[in-house]
């Protein structure tokens, strides 16, 4: 199927005023990024100061498998007064001198704030401060806050970023600027992936952030562009341009398209010849469109509702609309970044409801009025959903497993189509494949 390109900073079209509510909202904390963090980032280990309910969390949905060495923990702060809380800084600097005693391959350490009530009046940023004058350079000690009053759970990486790039300013390393920062937590298969592009189009000094190396410095020089490979990124992106680096406009590298378009944007600012940025994608992209053939039958045509979750809605839902032949019946995003999504927005087809933020039972009743084939959502609402009789697909599998570039465009239509064929199973509704043959 061929796509009409997309010029890497066109002027969006005005689109639809998103429907804004405000009220109970379903969805993971920041805690939850935790997940992919620290499977990437593997020189850091990433300490909850939290409750039982914090520690509940990461292990049922991160899971430790008995024969590794976690990197990830939480430290328990049971309730106490004001009172106790020089106490719990004692307690915190014993827990962390003991693990770093016992795992002295941690090379950096990050404080991850919650949000029981004794955690937020402690404030870790001036704890990891107090403990860096100890424990640096051998260990570095960074600290974002991944609560759930303050976070949704890709906001838990987006703050996490921000801790970083703050502390890789602080402890400048020297050395020749980058040229491009790719910003975003990518698997390192998809790393590996746009690694072999980038220098098959003659791009060099490309840094991802974070890469594996948490410790490793990042010198930014004024020439430096970076670009979001995640659409959740505000507050780093903030963070960059402080600096003095410029982002390098885009949609996001989701399937065929949006990877084409992300890569024609870095090559058009780095003025990268096109006929070569043509000659190096032509392959990639053929076997990305081969690949999400193989899923379209079971995706064309089916209507689909997105509740707010990760803010990935836009862009996964542009890649269902254009490439998949979805239908979009609302696309929900606990937050719009009016720059950073205006070019995902400009792709929806004209009048999809868009909303921004949630008030849940009034989504839930706009849902079962619409009655989608496949809905989109986080796993508290899923499982309701799936008692009604109703499919579902869980936001949160789109943040932890690797579905940017082209290599992974068809997986991508797999997460999509994988909940409508089961459901087809169960209830002998056949094949779409087999029928589209
Ligand atoms: S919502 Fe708050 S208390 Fe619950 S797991 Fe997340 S940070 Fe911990």
């Amino acid at each position: 199927m061929s796509m009409p390109q997309l010029a890497a900073c066109a002027e969006p079209p005005a689109i639809t005023q998103p429907i804004r509510q405000r009220g109970q909202h379903e969805v993971f904390c920041g805690l939850t990024s935790i997940i992919w963090l620290h499977r990437k980032v593997q020189d850091a280990f990433f300490l909850v100061v939290g409750s039982r309910t914090c520690a509940h969390l990461l292990q049922s949905a991160a899971g430790v498998m008995i024969f590794s060495e976690p990197r990830f923990a939480t430290a328990i702060m049971e309730e106490r007064d004001l009172a106790g809380m020089a106490d719990m800084h004692d307690e915190l600097d014993n827990v962390v001198a003991r693990l770093l005693e016992r795992r002295p391959d941690i090379r950096m350490l990050v404080l991850v704030g919650s949000c029981p009530s004794e955690v937020i009046k402690f404030d870790l940023t001036r704890a990891a401060t107090r403990l860096n004058a100890v424990h640096a350079p051998r260990h570095r000690v960074i600290a974002y806050s991944g609560s759930g009053i303050e976070t949704t759970f890709t906001q838990g990486e987006d703050n996490f970023l921000a801790a970083l790039i703050a502390d890789k300013m602080a402890a400048p390393s020297g050395g020749t600027p980058a040229r491009l920062v790719v910003v975003g937590c990518l698997a390192d298969v998809v790393e590996d992936q746009f690694s072999r592009l980038f220098a098959e189009l003659g791009l060099n000094g490309v840094v991802f952030l974070p890469g594996r190396d948490a410790i490793k410095g990042l010198v930014l020089g004024p020439d430096t562009r970076f670009i979001l490979a995640q659409p959740y990124l505000g507050a780093t992106a903030a963070a960059l341009e402080a600096r003095g680096s410029r982002r390098i406009d885009s949609i996001f590298p989701l399937g065929a398209e949006g990877t084409s378009a992300w890569l024609r944007a870095i090559c058009t600012a780095f003025g990268v010849d096109m006929a070569r940025f043509d000659a190096v994608v032509a392959q990639p992209r053929r076997r990305a469109a081969e690949a999400m053939a193989h899923y379209r039958p079971w995706l064309e045509a089916r209507r689909v509702f997105f509740f707010p979750d990760s803010q990935m809605e836009p862009s996964l839902a542009r890649f269902l609309s254009r490439e998949m032949g979805s239908e979009l019946l609302e696309v929900g995003s606990p937050y719009l970044h009016r720059d950073h999504v205006a070019g995902e927005l400009a792709l929806l087809p004209a009048g999809v409801p868009i909303s921004e933020g949630q008030d849940v039972d009034l989504q839930i009743e706009r849902c079962r009025d619409a009655n989608p084939d496949l809905i989109v959502c986080g796993l508290g609402l899923a499982n309701p959903f799936e008692a009604e009789g109703r499919v579902s697909k869980w936001s949160i599998e789109f943040s932890f497993t690797p579905i940017q570039g082209f290599e992974q465009a068809g997986d991508l239509a797999e997460l999509f189509a994988r909940p409508l064929m089961r459901n087809a199973m169960l209830t002998g509704g056949g094949d779409r494949r087999e029928a589209a043959r």
